[in-house]
């Protein structure tokens, strides 16, 4: 060993020794925290932010606010919602960050937390079953358990333009928008996206910019929000319940078993309720049937099209042909999207048809020329799912990375871990319910779970935890044979992988809160079967 390592080792060999670390500050990471210290377990939790909110720390671009609902999108814990009142029932980034430092204050929090931290490398010591792991600032712990909570959305996407870097104005992914912000105001601004972000941002910018031209690959197919009273026990109590961890029960009749009449009177009445109803509260089918799912998107057309004045336009956001089935893309919430489009200063340009062929000092060149701009805002999504967990430098047993090693696809035991990666515990990650559900209902549902089995592990003696190869196959095909039987695969989506040029195409998601908890459940129950203790 020569004396840089020597010293290396002994740096390591002094660092402090936690119970379980931490990584990440958004709902998954603030929710083991709490939950493990109060089990008695030495934990700290590094974010790489200078504050907690996850997502809604980084994504403070203008409109940026959530999709789900509250009191869905919150902790159910009654210390917590007893005293806090939201302002809106979707609400925007800030008032999020203000509710995760009620969090914070409520569960005094901080005190284990280092902002600003973040988490490059972390190898497993065989010989002592601990995690070493490493920061960008030279800090050093081990851990027992190397618990991962960096959301599914902590690896901006930014595509790989011609000239991107030459461009003279202001440029922006919005999942890195300027702490201090950005105005629109007078300016000419680009949105390249029209994903949930892309909606939000260009909702906003149409009120101040100049001139606003989105440049748009896939139309979105999204949907009105609206409000509604809330009864926070049991909206709690029936989120545990259905399907997308929300508090929406769907129809369980097929759309094609019920009159057009009555197809039309339930798909009024949702639309009517707003945010996600249109797409959960439907017929049991809607997923797996194209002939179910295409009644869905029409009713969509139609409603969509009323509110679009140009009939060419029309057919670019809402075309009378479905780009892919209805919801098998996350479909945004917007409140005035479409009507953004019938405004003088702004124009949509279709990128299928003019593809961006470079980014200059002056602006986006297509096919079509260029376009001038002073902002160019990249609503360009994330490397969703794993993304954020293959960005550290993790080495399991026997010094395989875990990007190696999901080089062909993401492969997990219950969306929990991955063999050769003992003691490593990821929440939200692949192959869990993740973006197919509320991210709160999960950091909890997950979160208990991992919660019991650190606790099994302690008053079991077992100090090692590891997911075998062969019931990580069998979750890897069984997710698989799930998504043959749907019609996810038929859309170039980010619950795919497909957002990302290479990427393996898979169902990142498991599509199902109450079945993939039964799964985890029975496992836990059989002494964690598909793990080895030792
Ligand atoms: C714009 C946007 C809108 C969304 N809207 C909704 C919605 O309407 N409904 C819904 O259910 N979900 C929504 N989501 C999904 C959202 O990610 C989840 O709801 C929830 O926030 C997940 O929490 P989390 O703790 O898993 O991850 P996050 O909130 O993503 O937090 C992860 C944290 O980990 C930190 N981190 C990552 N890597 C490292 C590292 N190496 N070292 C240190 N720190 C690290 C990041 O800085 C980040 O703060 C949205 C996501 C985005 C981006």
């Amino acid at each position: 060993m020569n004396s840089v390592q020597s010293s290396q080792t002994q740096k390591d060999d002094d660092a402090e020794v936690l119970d379980a670390l931490i990584v990440g500050g958004g709902f998954n990471g603030v929710y083991q925290l709490h939950r493990l210290r109060q089990e008695g377990f030495k934990v700290r939790l590094f974010e790489a932010g200078a504050d907690l909110g996850g997502v809604w720390y980084w994504n403070c671009y203008p409109g940026a606010r959530v999709d789900s609902h509250v009191p869905i999108y919150e902790f159910s814990i009654e210390e917590l919602w007893r005293d806090w009142n939201w302002t809106e029932r979707f609400p925007a980034w800030d008032e999020l960050c203000r509710y995760f430092h009620y969090v914070d204050k409520k569960l005094d929090l901080s005190r284990d937390i280092r902002f600003g931290t973040r988490v490059s490398a972390a190898e497993f010591d065989e010989a002592r079953d601990q995690w070493v792991i490493r920061t960008t600032d030279g800090t050093v712990v081990r851990a027992r358990y190397f618990i991962l909570c960096t959301g599914f959305a902590s690896k901006p996407y930014i595509p790989n333009y011609k000239g991107l870097e030459s461009f003279a104005g202001e440029s922006f992914h919005t999942g890195l928008w300027p702490q201090e912000g950005a105005s629109f105001t007078g300016k000419r601004v680009g949105v390249v996206g029209t994903g949930a972000s892309g909606v939000q941002v260009v909702q906003e910018a149409s009120k101040d910019a100049a001139h606003l031209t989105v440049f748009q690959r896939t139309p979105i197919l999204a949907l009105p929000m609206q409000q509604r009273k809330l009864d926070y026990p049991e909206i709690f109590r029936i989120r545990r319940e259905t399907f997308g961890g929300f508090d929406i029960l769907r129809d369980e009749r097929s759309a094609l078993e019920v009159s057009p009449e009555e197809r039309c009177a339930l798909y009024e009445k949702l639309w009517q309720e707003g945010g996600f109803h249109y797409w959960i509260g439907g017929f049991a089918d809607i997923l797996t049937n194209e002939d179910a799912n295409r009644t869905m998107y029409d009713f969509w057309r139609d409603k969509t099209r009323a509110r679009i004045k140009d009939p060419a336009l029309a057919d670019k956001l809402a075309p009378m042909e479905p780009p892919h089935p209805f919801g098998v893309k996350r479909p945004s919430l917007e409140q005035w999207y479409y009507e953004v489009f019938n405004q003088d200063n702004v124009s949509l340009v279709d990128v299928r048809e003019m593809p961006i062929t470079e980014i200059v000092p002056e602006g986006v060149r297509t096919a079509d020329g260029l376009v001038e701009l002073d902002m160019l805002v990249l609503a360009t999504g994330f490397d969703a799912a794993t993304g954020g967990l293959t960005q550290i430098d993790i080495r399991g047993t026997g010094g395989v990375t875990l990007k190696e090693k999901w080089t062909e696809g993401a492969r997990t035991y219950l969306g929990f871990a991955t063999s050769g990666f003992p003691n490593m515990l990821f929440l939200y990650g692949p192959q869990s319910p993740a973006g197919f559900s509320n991210g709160p209902t999960s950091a909890e549902l997950q979160g208990e779970w991992v919660v019991d089995c650190l606790k099994h592990m302690r008053e079991n003696n077992k100090g090692r935890i590891e997911a075998t190869a062969q019931a990580e196959e069998e979750w890897t095909q069984f997710l698989s044979a799930i998504a043959d039987m749907t019609l996810f695969p038929r859309a170039d989506s980010w619950y795919m992988g497909a957002n990302i040029p290479g990427k393996p195409r898979q169902l990142l998601n498991f599509p199902g809160v109450p079945m993939y908890m039964d799964r985890c459940n029975t496992a836990a129950a059989k002494d964690y079967e598909g793990f080895v203790l030792d």
